[in-house]
């Protein structure tokens, strides 16, 4: 395998260069923005075999996963962009209040310039890559940083960035030293992937050129299954989510709050599904991935003594194996609700009610983990609602897992400790945008009533010019108005 760190030295030139680039204008014309993405489409495409052997070789992540949430989700957000490219670029013309009549506003998206992302090893090239497609989307140059935690991933993911040709793309190989190095470059804007105490580093680096952030974290995302759920596809979903890519995925249901009433139910609904996604000894089984190193293999076999074992509980150390494993009779002081899993393990809670669920979630959020996601199970909106009403989280699937991931049309990102800031589709393109307000006024006229000398007639007009709503707003006041609020 062809993997080598950049060399240190290297790191400042690569960025100047992405500099240089972004200076001379390179990046801001659609027509660069689109042959850059559809340039990174073609790559993605003719290396689907080369990429799809790294994952595997990485840690045995299934081709048939890493297809759908590596190469594909990559194709469709090159797609997606390259269809709303020209919309997203257009100036967005906003209303003008009557006072400032004769006039026209709108708010112009430009690019801030030399972006940076930073991802980890879990969806290695996903990762780097969506967040490196909405920036040049938004006409930046960037420099991206692969983990090299998945280091078979990281010399692929770096050889397609290489083969763009372009300096104003481009890649920095390395672990904590590179990327030090790196955060010592002033940005324009950093995207950040990967736990939270590494994000706390990245800001503090941001901090020092006032560089802005998007820190995409990770946190205990809970699935809540209420007495009202389809019990049986809660399990299926719930199952599936958690146990692709052997639990590491940053949005898994971290663990369950099940009405005590269909507890048993559920929990056997899952051991029929793990047995129907893997058979009956996962261990031979294709489509069931390894944890990525021994660091981790050896904190994840720790938290499998909470509790009792009801599915699963097996692991091989030689193969980083740890077969999908169901933990009942937990609590909340148990080892396993102290940290994120990010593991083939899933704790289940019994609670009495759902206001106990969502209790149970929101004191945690008090206490600061705020999820990335959260699961709510129930054939009742109502009691949906209530959940959504009642909790927060970065994001949110009803009578399902991940799904909302893959939504482009919804931001995906997390709030307090999993995360700030969010991307996908148009808010990628947002976020790697300024959003330049641009007031144009009229000659035509000029009236005197902004001007000294200030008189009390002045200020009167002015008082009541001021007040005066733009038909839009009254339109808004009208709607809100009849919507009772
Ligand atoms: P990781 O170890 O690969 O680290 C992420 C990146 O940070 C790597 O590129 C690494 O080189 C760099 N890094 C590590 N230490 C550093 C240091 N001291 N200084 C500067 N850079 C450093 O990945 P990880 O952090 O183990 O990733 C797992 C975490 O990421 C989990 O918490 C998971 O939930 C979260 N995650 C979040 C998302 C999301 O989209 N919100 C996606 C995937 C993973």
């Amino acid at each position: 395998m062809d993997y080598t760190f950049t060399p240190l030295a290297e790191i400042a030139p690569k960025v100047a260069a992405a500099r240089t680039a972004f200076a001379a204008g390179t990046t801001r014309p659609q027509l660069w923005r689109r042959a850059t993405l559809e340039r990174l489409r073609d790559l993605v495409e003719e290396r689907e075999e080369k990429l799809l052997d790294a994952f595997a070789a990485d840690f045995g992540k299934p081709r048939f996963e890493a297809w759908t949430s590596e190469i594909g989700y990559i194709v469709s957000e090159i797609n997606h962009a390259l269809a709303h490219l020209s919309t997203w670029m257009q100036p967005e013309r906003v209303a003008t209040p009557l006072a400032f009549k004769p006039g026209t506003s709108h708010v112009v998206r430009e690019p801030v310039g030399v972006a940076c992302v930073i991802a980890p090893w879990n969806y290695p090239v996903q990762l780097l890559l969506a967040p490196m497609i909405a920036a040049i989307a938004a006409g930046n140059a960037v420099v991206g940083k692969p983990s090299e935690l998945a280091p078979h991933a990281a010399a692929e993911a770096a050889a397609l960035i290489e083969a763009i040709g372009d300096p104003a793309v481009c890649v920095v190989q390395g672990g904590v030293a590179e990327t030090s190095e790196l955060l010592t470059q002033r940005f324009d804007h950093i995207l950040y992937t990967g736990n939270s105490r590494v994000a706390r580093i990245v800001m503090r680096a941001a901090a020092e050129n006032l560089t802005p952030v998007t820190l995409e974290l990770g946190g205990k995302s809970p699935a809540l299954v209420s007495r009202h759920a389809n019990v049986q596809i809660a399990a299926r979903r719930i199952a599936w989510g958690k146990f692709m890519n052997a639990g590491q995925t940053c949005i898994a249901p971290d663990y369950v709050l099940v009405e005590r009433s269909v507890h048993d139910e559920l929990v056997a609904a899952i051991g029929t599904h793990v047995e129907e996604f893997y058979g009956a000894d996962p261990q031979v089984s294709g489509d069931y991935a390894r944890i990525v190193n021994e660091p981790h293999f050896h904190r994840l076999e720790k938290l499998i003594h909470s509790g009792t074992v009801v599915i699963g509980g097996t692991t091989d150390a030689d193969t980083r194996y740890i077969a999908p494993t169901v933990l009942t009779g937990i609590t909340a002081d148990d080892p396993v609700m102290g940290e994120e899993i990010f593991g083939p393990i899933l704790p289940i809670i019994a609670v009495d009610s759902m206001n106990d669920a969502i209790e149970f979630v929101q004191q945690r959020a008090d206490e600061g983990d705020k999820p990335l996601a959260l699961y709510t199970f129930s054939d009742s909106d109502d009691e949906n609602d209530q959940v959504i009403a009642g909790t927060t989280s970065g994001g949110v699937c009803v009578n399902g897992t991940l799904l909302h991931f893959s939504n482009p049309n919804l931001p995906f990102g997390g709030v307090g400790e999993s995360g700030m800031g969010s991307y996908h589709g148009k808010f990628g393109f947002d976020t790697f945008s300024h959003r330049r307000g641009v007031h144009a006024r009229s000659t035509r006229m000029d009236p005197a009533l902004m001007y000294p000398p200030y008189t009390s007639r002045k200020q009167k007009l002015v008082r009541k010019g001021m007040s005066l709503l733009d038909p839009r707003d009254v339109g808004a006041k009208l709607r809100g108005a009849l919507r009772g609020k």
